[in-house]
């Protein structure tokens, strides 16, 4: 299935933003991450919609940079008015240079180190998301030293625990990350960032997982989040004035999956939250999310060239691509399936099926276990993989020393480079020779 402004030219060639994949093949090389950033542009302003149909509403939409950060996207981000989520110090580096609004920045993760809250601090920017005590002491001891203040959410686990198609309540939630609200930490936690005093409390924030297409997974957690929260201003003195829900929003990778629209997600965490403000008496907080994959997974697609053939009679046969785990590590990591195009005969019928291997030094370093391409497919072919501007190029790894392939941006007939291919050099480039760096006594 074609995503966003793909088509096919009259040529029998994908295009996509305009442009034809064969000429972006010869232009820029293979393999390629090419994103239709018209889609990415239409999938921000959905969200924002979503939002923004309800007044009198505070809300924020942070774009999950884990998804796919560089410089590029971080600034078509800003553009567009999102905030920005970052989870180490390197996606912040990146925000800052891509100069994204700091105040606009909110930095999750679960081991931040001193460092790392340093650039923050550093930067001023919006809110940290605290994980867990050590952090919380941290980061109280390091603004006292600076005689700064900082605004924090806590994040806390609901147990609640999304995954595709369902989700299941446990209760008690065995994750590393948050604060548990079964066994109080998450009491003890808000009452510690109460006393802090420079840290400044704004809100609760939890994440429930990924490739949620179950609405009633994000309504189960605030109800949750509220059956303590609720309590807090009595017990601790605390009201939220931010609820982040995290994000997880499903997408379409193939056939098999149905995503929702972004409302049917949206309305019904809105509701939800309304709701249980009421039955607390409390104000509806802001609703902050932190979509990744729903901005960036359809807008990305990779091209590769095919090279080698293995036919096993009766059993399968085996087409080779160009690249593999090492640009796209989810269908080792996590048997993620996708669907692709012989990108130069995207008009004949696809009428074999064949086993897309990458070119990794591992058995397991197969893309797409059953794809459909045209019999005269061969040697020098294009093959494009939907669905992979998320988790693709920010999971790409140096494995068997393979060069990260380069970033364009297609839209409206033009081709923009955004990140340049590696080059062989590049892969050695801290490398130092044996004996230059060795410690004496
Ligand atoms: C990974 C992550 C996200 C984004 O998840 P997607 O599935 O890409 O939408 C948002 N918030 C937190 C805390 C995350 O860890």
């Amino acid at each position: 299935m074609l995503h966003g402004t793909q088509t096919i030219g009259d040529n029998g060639n994908l295009w996509i933003g305009g442009v034809d994949t064969a000429k972006l093949a010869q232009v820029f090389g293979t393999p390629l991450y090419i994103y239709d950033t018209a889609l990415i542009k239409e999938k921000i302003r959905t969200f924002k919609d979503a939002f923004a149909a309800y007044a009198h509403l505070d809300w924020q939409v942070a774009y999950a940079s884990k998804a796919f950060s560089t410089v590029a996207m971080v600034q078509l981000v800003r553009d567009f008015g999102l905030s920005l989520d970052v989870v180490s110090g390197g996606e912040l580096y990146t925000a800052l240079k891509a100069g994204f609004p700091r105040e606009k920045i909110h930095f999750n993760g679960n081991n931040k180190s001193d460092e790392e809250l340093a650039l923050a601090l550093d930067a001023e920017i919006g809110a940290v998301i605290v994980d867990n005590f050590h952090e919380l002491n941290t980061l109280e001891r390091m603004c006292s030293a600076r005689s700064q203040e900082m605004d924090i959410l806590l994040r806390v686990t609901p147990g609640v625990e999304a995954h595709t198609h369902e989700f299941i309540m446990t209760g008690q939630d065995d994750t590393k990350f948050g604060f548990n609200l079964d066994n109080g930490s998450a009491e003890e936690a808000v009452r510690l960032a109460v006393q802090s005093p420079h840290l400044v409390p704004k809100g609760i924030h939890c994440h429930i997982g990924s490739q949620i297409f179950e609405p009633e997974a994000f309504v189960q957690a605030i109800r949750t989040v509220y059956r303590y929260a609720g309590e807090w201003k009595e017990r601790v003195g605390f009201v939220m004035d931010v609820l982040n829900v995290g994000g997880g929003f499903g997408i379409r990778y193939t056939a098999a999956d149905h995503p929702l629209s972004v409302k049917q997600y949206i309305d019904p965490i809105v509701a939800a939250t309304k709701s249980a403000s009421r039955d607390h008496g409390l104000p509806v907080p802001a609703i902050w999310i932190e979509p990744g994959r729903s901005i960036v997974g359809e807008a990305g697609t990779t091209l590769y060239t095919l090279g080698s053939s293995k036919e096993i009679p009766g059993v399968r046969k085996y087409i080779s691509v160009d690249g593999g785990m090492a640009d796209n590590i989810r269908p080792a990591l996590y048997q993620a399936d996708y669907e692709s195009v012989v990108a130069n005969r995207a008009s004949e019928p696809a009428d074999e099926t064949v086993t897309v291997a990458g070119k990794c030094c591992e058995t397991g370093d197969v893309l797409i276990k059953n794809a459909k391409v045209p019999k005269t497919s061969t040697s020098g072919d294009l093959l494009a993989v939907f669905c992979t501007g998320a988790y693709g190029y920010s999971m790409a790894s140096h494995y068997n020393r393979l060069p990260n392939p380069a970033v364009v941006f297609v839209e409206e007939g033009e081709a923009t480079l955004v990140v340049r291919r590696e080059s062989y050099a590049d892969l050695i480039r801290n490398d130092l020779p044996l004996k230059t760096l060795s410690c004496h006594e």
